[in-house]
């Protein structure tokens, strides 16, 4: 359903790529992810000693080789193994292309084996990437009249680094062992120094006259994380470099299979096996734990819980759905939507700031303007669906960016993978309150985002009978931080609400479906309604923002905003229809209907309502899962009624 995928850049070493009798296992490694729906970078050194053994034999024909020709001579060995490697790839059903260091576009610097990468031909990889698996020798590169250079020892780890920067993936090098070591296997053999136990500057020492010391002092100085893998292991280490400490930060786990489960499925089962849930019975429904404490097996040893507000494992079941509905790592689930965004907002410390949109869910401004203003936290709203306003907006003290899209009621699209990006180079958190779509539809993270939020209170629980929220995120320092509100503020999700919500999210995929395709049909009524004004809706070609979310997501919920150009008249049709009941919030089985001016966007502070509140004569609906035909009478006979109350808007046509 979802054509996002990650660019994984995969380094193979002469530790693994020995001879061409390692290509098989090779090609395996790349095959798995590869199916595993990613975009696919390879970068290759030379067979075994090959570099070694062509060095050895240019030095018995002559002492000073001259520099050009060594490179020359050299580079075979870097090409043979990437030619090698890109025809059996072919061979495997891989459509594969193997660039040299032209088409790559590597330039160094003047000096051989002394030499830093400067720039790479990224739009042309990038192009390639989107249709082949792209093969790259990693120690050639040219300089700037053209010839061959070298890029030192551990340059074709300089090169996969220094691309996953250029290309915004991840980078993953793959060792024969689980660790990174120097290049040097003597230094590394006599001293068994494994790198993830030593500081990285002693490891570059250590190194000595190699470019892996490059890389990984460019990844530092690039604040890039990279993971190091054994061949043939699902599970690898991403490190992460601070100015003075090499440290890892997460275990990285790659899917054998295309096990990108989807979001029906996902729905409906719930992973049982990688949670901390252990159930003596085995029930197909997980259990309501409604318990406030748990027994303990000592005074010294705790179990996995101990106190429900902190963690409760119905809580912890329906946390791993959600992250895993979002594409995410971690979950937290919270009392309501708002205080999943409070929860949120905790990450921002007085004297920061907060970009938001202009069109956001009044309870948000309410939180923003009249709770957070009190830390001396700024707040400032723009268009968010015009990424020049939010670029304006942006300074040193900005920490979040929180938008909506589609925004609520005006349906505004906000192009999020542009807005991470441009998050991403400030060094800002992106979060997205995704209640209006539901994962079904648009998932955040796989575009960039941050962090995910939900009113779980809308699409995701779907009945109106609960009130939850959640927020979502792959970072697992943001995560351990928002957890940490959860307990300290005492917001979690009580168990029997998580029981409930997980029994709502079992329909979610069907309910979301009907509903987006009735709330098409009836957009298109209400479009060809003489007496309505205007439609927002995103699923409309002639909505302003529809082509950025049909980039984006895969469908437009059920929410629609119309205006009559009446206010008198659009609060009668409210009042007027019968399946459309008179209530805020939206997603739910039942149809629903609503002025967001006095009702969902009350709440905005007066001095906010010239620039923040929606029109009085603006009309919001969520379709339910009623017959379509039904709710479009209703709306019909509702119009009809309210002009016969009053014909003035008829005048007006
Ligand atoms: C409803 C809503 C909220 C607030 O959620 P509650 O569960 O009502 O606390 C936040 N954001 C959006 C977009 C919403 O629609």
């Amino acid at each position: 359903m979802f054509t996002t995928s990650r660019l994984l850049i995969l380094k193979f070493g002469s530790s693994v790529l020995r001879s061409e009798t390692d290509l098989p296992q090779v090609v395996q490694e790349i095959y798995h992810v590869w199916r595993g729906g990613n975009k696919v970078l390879v970068v290759v050194s030379a067979f075994g000693n090959t570099t070694d053994t062509l060095l050895q034999r240019a030095y018995n024909l002559c002492k000073e080789p001259e520099p050009i020709a060594l490179a020359n001579l050299l580079a075979t060995g870097e090409t043979t193994a990437s030619i090698l490697l890109g025809l059996a790839l072919n061979k495997a059903g891989i459509a594969t292309k193997t660039l040299d260091a032209t088409q790559a576009g590597l330039v160094t610097t003047e000096n051989p084996l002394d030499s830093e990468l400067i720039s790479a031909n990224t739009e042309y990889i990038q192009k390639e990437l989107e249709n082949f698996v792209v093969v790259i020798p990693g120690f050639i590169g040219k300089d700037s009249r053209g010839n061959t250079t070298l890029l030192g020892r551990g340059g074709s780890d300089f090169t996969a680094i220094f691309l996953s920067q250029q290309l915004k993936g991840h980078c993953i090098l793959v060792k024969d062992v689980d660790g990174l070591y120097t290049s040097d296997p003597a230094l590394v053999e006599s001293q068994a120094l494994r790198f993830s136990k030593v500081k990285w500057e002693t490891a570059c020492e250590i190194g000595g006259k190699v470019v892996q010391s490059k890389a990984v002092q460019f990844a530092a100085s690039q604040g890039l994380s990279f993971t190091i893998k054994s061949i043939n292991s699902n599970e690898g280490t991403e490190v992460g470099l601070g100015p003075d400490q090499f440290f890892p930060l997460k275990p990285l786990t790659l899917s054998k299979e295309n096990k990108h489960i989807k979001i029906p499925t996902c729905c409906v089962h719930i992973n049982l096996e990688n949670t901390s849930y252990n159930d003596l019975y085995n029930p197909s429904v997980p259990p309501i734990y409604q318990t406030a404490t748990f027994r303990q097996t000592s005074a010294t040893k705790f179990g996995a819980y101990d106190y429900s507000r902190t963690a409760n494992p119905t809580r912890t079941l329906l946390e791993e759905q959600l992250a895993q509905l979002e594409g995410g790592s971690y979950a937290s689930a919270f009392s309501s939507g708002m205080a999943a965004l409070t929860a949120l907002t905790r990450l921002v410390k007085p004297g920061e700031e907060i970009i938001a949109s202009n069109d956001l869910y009044g309870g948000t401004v309410r939180l923003l303007n009249q709770l957070l203003t009190h830390y001396a936290i700024g707040i400032h709203y723009v268009d968010t669906s015009n990424i020049a306003e939010i670029a304006k907006a942006l300074n040193p003290k900005t920490k979040l960016i929180i938008v909506e899209t589609p925004t609520n009621p005006f349906l505004r699209i906000c192009d999020i993978r542009a807005i991470a990006q441009l998050a991403k180079n400030a060094g800002v958190l992106l979060a997205v309150d995704n209640s209006m779509l539901s994962p079904c539809f648009q998932q955040p993270l796989r575009l960039g985002a941050d962090i995910v939020v939900h009113s779980a209170t809308k699409f995701l629980g779907g009945h109106g009978d609960l009130i939850a929220g959640a927020v979502i995120t792959s970072n697992a320092e943001l995560n351990r931080k928002i957890a940490f509100q959860q307990n300290a503020e005492g917001s979690g999700l009580s168990p029997f609400e998580s029981w409930l919500l997980m029994r709502g999210i079992k329909t979610l995929a069907l309910r979301a479906e009907k509903q987006n395709i009735s709330a098409r049909k009836v957009a298109e009524y209400l479009n060809n309604h003489p007496l309505v004004k205007k439609v927002y809706y995103p699923g409309l070609s002639t909505h302003s923002g529809y082509d950025i979310h049909r980039q984006q997501a895969t469908g437009d919920g059920a929410v629609i905003s119309f205006t009559s150009n009446n206010k008198d008249f659009s609060e009668r049709i409210v009042q007027q229809t019968k399946l459309f009941s008179t209530a805020v919030s939206f997603g739910s089985v039942y149809s629903t209907i609503s002025l967001p001016y006095n009702m969902s966007h009350l709440s905005i502070p007066l001095e906010l309502k010239n620039q923040l509140a929606p029109p009085s004569d603006l009309v919001r609906i969520s379709v339910g899962i009623e017959d379509v035909e039904d709710l479009m009478e209703d709306l019909d006979e509702a119009i009809r009624l309210a002009l016969e109350e009053d014909a003035t808007p008829l005048l007006a046509l």
